[in-house]
């Protein structure tokens, strides 16, 4: 599922693709749950408007349009927002990549899973929002218009402090790294990165929320700062359907300390990782090194 750092760095790389260029047509599949705004209204909305920006609240893109709406895009489970410059053979099917010669492997060709499709004035790239199960979600607000899931995100992952993880932890009986998956406390930690702040501030995940010290929370707030950071600096994880938007793999799964790695020898002591269940996710730490 792309995580935070996966929505960053999509927006880096697809916002100047997007910035400036004035929308010539917009393709759309059939209506579904994918689109809370009806693909009749997304078109008619979108065409002759100006991109003016590339902003990400939480895992939620938002793009300001030059008629004061916005299009909001969320990537769900598997979505991918990519131009069409984009060069990976992953976004072909195995089948569709097995009877292509290598040569033809390259490009991207919209298919039944590219929901929305943006064309632009200038005959540039185009840039295709595809997602295979459909977990996403497409909207389009009018001028002044705000949204629940918008209103209700709490302070983004990257600027979360300290003292607003102490706050929220006070009397909870949770473990830790449910308070870092909850959205209302931090918006956009993800299980993976949950997994390796844990194992950067030295606390086991399994800790009561409410045990944790002042001096814990500054070291589990920084280090979830600085695991997201460096995911996004090396360009996000790579994991199932997530491609990066121009084509490219991330590297960040190559820096994982725990996640994914049960049973492994820890990069630290040598201790055997374990994985165990917190808050319904799988959920990894060292024995020896958190606490
Ligand atoms: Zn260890």
């Amino acid at each position: 599922m792309p995580e935070l750092p996966e929505v960053e760095v999509t927006r880096q790389r697809i916002g100047p693709l997007l910035v400036g260029r004035r929308i010539r047509s917009v393709a759309t599949t059939r209506p579904s749950y994918l689109f809370l705004t009806r693909p009749a209204a997304l078109r008619r909305g979108l065409v002759g408007r100006t991109v003016r920006a590339l902003e990400r609240r939480g895992k939620y893109l938002v793009a300001p349009l030059d008629d004061g709406a916005r299009l909001v895009i969320h990537l769900g489970m598997t979505g991918q927002l990519f131009s069409g410059e984009a060069t990976s053979p992953r976004l072909l099917s195995a089948s569709a990549r097995s009877t292509l010669p290598p040569e033809d492997q390259a490009g991207f060709r919209p298919d039944g899973h590219t929901h929305l499709r943006l064309a632009f004035e200038d005959r540039g790239p185009e840039v295709f929002l595809r997602d295979v199960r459909k977990f996403g979600k497409v909207l389009l607000l009018g001028s002044g218009e705000s949204h629940e899931r918008l209103d209700r995100l709490g302070v983004d992952a990257l600027e979360l402090s300290g003292a607003a993880l102490f706050a929220a932890s006070r009397g909870r009986r949770a473990a830790a790294k449910a308070l870092l998956l909850d959205q209302s406390v931090a918006t956009g930690i993800g299980n993976i990165y949950a997994d390796e702040a844990l194992f950067r501030a030295r606390l086991r995940p399994t800790r009561r929320a409410g045990s944790l010290s002042r001096r814990d929370c500054d070291a589990l707030a920084e280090a979830v700062r600085a695991v997201l950071r460096r995911s996004i600096e090396t360009g996000g994880s790579s994991i199932r359907d997530y491609v990066a938007p121009d084509g490219s793999d991330g590297a960040y799964q190559d820096e994982r300390r725990v996640y994914g790695r049960k049973g492994a020898e820890c990069l630290v002591c040598g201790a055997r990782i374990r994985r165990v269940l917190v808050a319904q996710r799988s959920t990894h730490y060292c024995p020896t090194c958190q606490r």
